[in-house]
């Protein structure tokens, strides 16, 4: 275990937000916890929080370099949580083992792929997650959960509805040996690949011509979720406005893009002190240099404010506000 007092978490998210943590203890993946006093934050690589002030307690991170997954037999590959998912992915293909290829360059660690139950190109981590084991800080006990008991939705868990309850430490993955390729998302139809590893590529080329790179402009990818109404209010904007997207939820109801609601808004490349919604992709909100999460909020609240006045939507936000 590593201790650090008073320590910059700039490294730590990638919208880049330079605040300082009061405490940040490194933990490997097995190694007992020291006792945590209110308040902590458990933290992955931070690629889904804005950080809005200096942190007054305990972060405490896996420590990414503390394990290596293990495959097994049947398929089922073993990730401590600290790893970094698209590692992960990496490691699988070069072992044989398919499934996870869709989920490509999704920044940050396997542990919060399963709080935030990631999603991308027509995969989520529930289609794949077996099993979790996770630390309950409330008791002081390992559990188990089957997948089902992990209440997946979407971008959220069981984990997620319980925030600083549990620490995920392992997360368990039913992969097949045999490569058949997802390609149900629309555009990947069109993409040239044969194998597992040009379909990675394929995707992770995709995505990055779309979103920022964290290394190049900070961000936390889509900022809000899409929005997911019923029938009558889907009726309503699409009578006024017929190109708008939609497509059925699967709790129910249709899903609207919250991109090109915000898009529609007028609101691409649109900056407000040194937070913008980038040029691509009205989705994301980035840091255009040294920008504080405080402006963060700001331009997120005015979208927000912008599209209910407009569509009467309310957009909720994705990423984690801390
Ligand atoms: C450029 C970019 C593109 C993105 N694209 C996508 C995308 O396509 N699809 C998608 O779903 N997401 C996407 N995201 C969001 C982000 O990658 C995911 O939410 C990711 O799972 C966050 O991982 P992290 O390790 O950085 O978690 P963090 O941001 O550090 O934490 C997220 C949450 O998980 C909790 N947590 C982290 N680790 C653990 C643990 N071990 N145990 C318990 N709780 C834990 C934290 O407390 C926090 O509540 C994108 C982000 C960026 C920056």
């Amino acid at each position: 275990m590593k201790v650090y007092e008073n320590i910059s978490l700039k490294s730590h998210n990638t919208f880049g937000i330079d605040v300082k943590a009061r405490r940040l203890v490194v933990v490997g993946t097995d190694e007992p916890l020291p006792a945590l006093e209110e308040p902590y934050l458990i933290l992955g690589a931070g690629s889904d929080v804005v950080f809005t002030r200096d942190y007054p307690g305990t972060v405490v991170l896996l420590d990414p370099a503390a394990a290596d997954a293990v495959l097994q037999a049947d398929g089922t590959v073993v990730a401590p949580a600290g790893m970094v998912l698209d590692s992960l992915i990496q490691w699988t293909l070069e072992r044989g083992v398919y499934g996870l290829e869709n989920l490509s360059a999704i920044p940050g660690t396997v542990g919060a792929s399963v709080v935030q139950n990631v999603g991308a190109y027509g995969v989520e981590a529930k289609d794949v997650v077996s099993r979790v084991e996770a630390y309950d800080l409330r008791e002081r006990r390992t559990v188990a959960f089957s997948a089902d008991e992990c209440r997946f939705g979407y971008r959220t868990s069981l984990f997620k509805g319980e925030p600083g309850r549990w620490l995920i430490r392992r997360v368990h993955y039913r992969l097949a040996h045999t490569f058949e390729p997802n390609l149900t998302y629309r555009t990947l139809e069109a993409l040239p690949h044969a194998t597992a590893a040009e379909l990675r590529q394929s995707i992770t080329d995709l995505r990055w011509s779309k979103l920022p790179r964290p290394e190049e402009h900070g961000s936390a990818g889509s900022f809000f979720k899409n929005p997911v109404v019923d029938e009558s209010v889907c009726r309503r904007l699409k009578a006024e406005y017929p190109d708008m997207p939609e497509a059925h939820a699967a709790e129910g109801g249709y899903k609207l893009s919250a991109g090109w609601l915000i898009d529609r808004a007028g609101w691409k490349g649109r900056t407000m002190g040194r937070a913008g919604v980038w040029p691509q992709n009205a989705l994301v909100l980035y840091n255009t240099g040294g920008c504080t999460g405080a402006e963060v909020v700001t331009l997120a609240e005015a979208v927000r404010q912008d599209v209910q006045r407009r569509f009467g939507i309310g957009l909720e936000p994705e990423a984690i506000i801390v």
